[in-house]
């Protein structure tokens, strides 16, 4: 704890604020449990970071990194090929949507990210249309922390900062109708954060390379898209001739119900960004997929200057690659979408009793990922101050009755490994039940306590 304190900085961490607490050092873990130093044991109810599939030490996994770590845990990328990252392509183009043919690896989703925007700013350029250089970007977004990815995030708490450090960009509202970002009641919003981008697009297309989007909102508290709309959103950048870039890094891999976010309305981007649960979250492999069309447009003689200059140390790196493969051949043989369609209906019932709290304000989910919402006022919909801190609070709480939650404002997360079961999920559930029933009982209706 010591050294902790004097040398680790921790990410989106106040480090003065951290130290006033004992914290939670992590020695193993094993299936949806982490297990701490003092042998203390946790339900892992956010996959640590919403990066755990299989769970913790999964023996198979653990084995694909030994052994590849027995054959080379990493040579280059750059102009020379692996074995791991090839079979890894193969198989993510053949489970990705349709018309995603090619995998450009890197080492984390903020990568993916930069890739995705770089790729679609260049692919404007070699097709003679250099003026096709603005991005579109949804109110709330989050894509990342480098500032490429900042910049096409609507987070105003952890971008405004970094405001003059970013490129200009388009910001429409994402359609949820709770969050209503133009303030309209849910029954006439339905269609008016589309106007918004219809409008931008019919007006200024000639100036937009692509759309960015999160098919599920992830960092700004689990907002599901309502059914249908990222089909529209896919029709509208076709119509103006805009890439459409989707961001799959939380949605990726199972975490919604299907394989991607994407497939639940069948839409095909022209890029698409993963990360997070490729590895099974087990070390850090993440990738930006691109069509033939982006491709091919890049394709041209050494000298032509249609190279994609662009590379991370890492990319492709072996060791990442064979636990990757390992765990989309276990999604296969296990069944593992089915699994977390069939536990999320089984969350969804237990979910409903949460509107029991007062302070519940909101209840969102998509498959196993799922944000509770917690307001001081349910009918008028007044926050909690962010001072209250009140999803730490919670969080707090949930770690004394053996659940790690990390929280998101005041939206509480379940977000646990994909292959949780009923029983797990259901007491993991009960605690965070508790967990906010004791820690706003005493504050909503206006009075702290
Ligand atoms: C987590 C996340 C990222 C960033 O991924 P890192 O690996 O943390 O860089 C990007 N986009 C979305 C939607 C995410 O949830």
């Amino acid at each position: 704890m010591e050294k902790d304190f004097r040398y680790v900085w921790h990410p989106f961490t106040q480090m003065q604020d951290y130290q006033e607490q004992e914290p939670l050092i992590v020695e193993r873990g094993e299936g949806v449990m982490l297990y701490d130093v003092d042998g203390r044991a946790y339900y892992d109810s956010v996959a640590s970071i919403w990066t755990n599939t299989l769970g913790h030490a999964h023996p198979a996994l653990t084995e694909a990194i030994v052994k590849q770590a027995q054959l080379v845990a990493h040579s280059t990328l750059l102009g020379h090929a692996n074995v791991p990252s090839i079979l890894l392509a193969e198989q993510i183009v053949d489970i990705a949507p349709q018309g995603l043919s090619h995998v450009f690896f890197c080492d984390s989703g903020a990568e993916a990210v930069e890739i995705a925007l770089k790729m679609a700013y260049q692919y404007w350029q070699l097709k003679g249309r250099p003026e096709k250089k603005r991005f579109v970007k949804f109110v709330e977004a989050y894509h990342g922390d480098t500032i490429g990815a900042v910049s096409v995030g609507a987070i105003d708490r952890f971008h405004e900062t970094y405001r003059d450090m970013l490129f200009e960009t388009f910001k429409v509202p994402y359609p949820y109708c709770y969050r209503c970002p133009l303030s309209l009641s849910p029954r006439t919003c339905a269609h008016a954060c589309m106007d918004e981008l219809k409008t931008l697009l019919a007006e200024k297309a000639d100036a937009i390379a692509g759309v960015i989007l999160e098919p599920v909102q992830g960092s700004s508290g689990i907002i599901p898209m309502p059914d249908g709309y990222l089909r529209e959103i896919e029709a509208l950048c076709k119509e103006h001739g805009v890439l459409l870039i989707v961001d799959e890094v939380a949605t990726g891999f199972g975490r919604t119900g299907e394989m991607f976010a994407s497939d639940h309305d069948g839409v095909r981007p022209d890029l698409m960004t993963i990360g997070k649960g490729l590895t099974g979250g087990y070390l850090p492999v993440a990738a930006a997929l691109a069509t033939d069309e982006i491709y091919e447009a890049f394709l041209g003689t050494y000298d032509s200057n249609k190279t994609f200059y662009h590379g991370h140390t890492f990319t492709g790196n072996q060791l990442g690659c064979a636990v990757a493969l390992e765990n989309l051949r276990l999604f296969k043989e296990e069944r593992v979408i089915e699994h977390v369609q069939d536990v999320a209906t089984f969350v969804a019932e237990r979910l409903e009793k949460f509107w029991d709290l007062p302070a519940v304000g909101d209840i969102r989910q998509k498959g196993l990922f799922v944000g509770i919402e917690l307001v001081r006022d349910r009918e008028t919909r007044e926050p909690f101050a962010f001072e209250e801190r009140i999803g730490w609070h919670v969080g707090n709480r949930c770690r004394e009755y053996g659940m790690i939650m990390r929280p998101l404002g005041s939206v509480c997360l379940f977000i646990p490994p994909l292959i949780v079961t009923k029983e797990q999920a259901g007491a993991m559930l009960d605690i965070l039940y508790r967990s906010i029933e004791e820690e706003t009982s005493a504050r909503v209706g206006g009075t702290l306590r």
